[in-house]
């Protein structure tokens, strides 16, 4: 089964690629370079459910199953901001210190700092591409005062899950993957798709 992920990021892939070759043995992970889709991919929607199927849209234009996906931090006191904007928060696209300092300051006056992160990852069959599947996974959370941890990326340093008392910062990749919306909604599509190909 050959899959296209529409993504650059080689991480992405490779952890979409693990997670799915537990459950189908011959899946073949391509990005869009390998099929020929060159050129940024335009995330100008209002829901990561939006921005999910227009990547993933395009990745079935290469005539395989496309997967996209979407995600972003939301806090209960910011009325669900920084959402689908949490990439470019403070301004410039993917300035995470610039996003972690503005996400800061935005909560300096508020008691109630919960958060969660919320991916979407959407699936197009090259079929029928103007229907999309989805499957969404929520972490719930805590915004810190300061930051802990080295690891990560994005507002991991700030962002501290109570059960296993760290933040994602300070998680190895493995429990980050174990309980991150990322890897929750990563294991649905595992599971829908296993599903398809067992028929
Ligand atoms: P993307 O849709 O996965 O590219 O994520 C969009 C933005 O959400 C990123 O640039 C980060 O700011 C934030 N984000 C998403 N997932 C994570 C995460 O696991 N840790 C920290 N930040 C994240």
């Amino acid at each position: 089964m050959k899959i296209v992920l529409a993504s650059r990021n080689a991480k992405k892939i490779k952890e979409l690629r693990e997670l799915l070759s537990e459950n189908i043995p011959d899946v073949e992970m391509l990005s869009l370079d390998d099929v020929g889709i060159y050129g940024e991919i335009e995330e100008n929607g209002e829901t990561f459910e939006d921005n999910a199927f227009i990547k993933a849209s395009v990745a079935a234009e290469s005539g395989y199953i496309g997967i996209g996906d979407d995600s972003g931090l939301s806090v209960n006191a910011l009325g669900g901001a920084p959402g689908v904007y949490s990439a470019r928060y403070a301004g410039e696209h993917g300035d995470d210190e610039a996003n972690n300092v503005f996400l800061l300051k935005n909560l300096e006056n508020e008691s109630d700092r919960t958060a969660k992160f919320v991916s979407v990852v959407a699936c197009v069959f090259p079929e029928d591409k103007e229907h999309g599947y989805f499957f969404r996974g929520e972490t719930e959370g805590v915004i810190l005062k300061e930051y802990r941890g080295e690891g990560g990326f994005g507002y991991d340093p700030l962002f501290y899950c109570e059960p296993i008392e760290k933040t994602y910062a300070e998680m190895t990749a493995q429990e980050k993957n174990s309980i991150s919306h990322r890897g929750k909604a990563m294991r649905l599509l595992a599971e829908f798709l296993s599903k398809k190909v067992k028929g």
